[in-house]
């Protein structure tokens, strides 16, 4: 059983579980939010949502690390489910719900739209990922400041 949904800009995919109204807000706002910082839409991608060990690991492929919660590979979110991101919190600190790390991962799709594919440095992109979604809003970066 396969469970879909598609939106404009992303489809949300679950090989285990039906996609819950929950998931499909915080995916939307997640989305919203990082636009208005962005000021732009991000490339088409699909968010392929895991609640299993099993899941995870193969979807990662050669990227699997225990530790994540979520991350971005090319076009693709890899993110564990609701209940399971509680879990990962409870021993491993961090973004602690679902709606945290997917508004996180999504800003690396948008950071790629913004900088391009010249790669920017890490501390940057996981920076900024974490300043657009949890941080204060209100400093606008315009693209002529770089
Ligand atoms: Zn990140």
């Amino acid at each position: 059983m396969i469970f879909k949904f598609k939106s404009k800009n992303y489809e949300i995919i679950d090989y285990e579980k039906p996609i819950t109204r929950d998931i499909i807000v915080f995916c939307r706002k997640g989305y919203q939010k990082n636009q208005r910082f962005f000021e732009r839409n991000s490339s088409f991608f699909k968010v392929i949502v895991c609640h299993s060990e099993a899941k995870f690991k193969k979807e990662m492929k050669k990227r699997y690390l225990p530790m994540a919660k979520g991350r971005t590979l090319k076009n693709k979110i890899v993110i564990r489910g609701p209940k399971e991101i509680i879990k990962c919190h409870k021993e491993l600190g961090g973004a602690k719900s679902f709606n945290g790390v997917i508004a996180h991962e999504m800003a690396h799709l948008f950071e790629v739209k913004y900088f391009g594919e010249r790669g920017e440095p890490m501390w940057l992109n996981e920076g900024l990922a974490d300043f657009v979604n949890v941080g204060k809003r209100k400093l606008k970066i315009k693209e002529k400041d770089f």
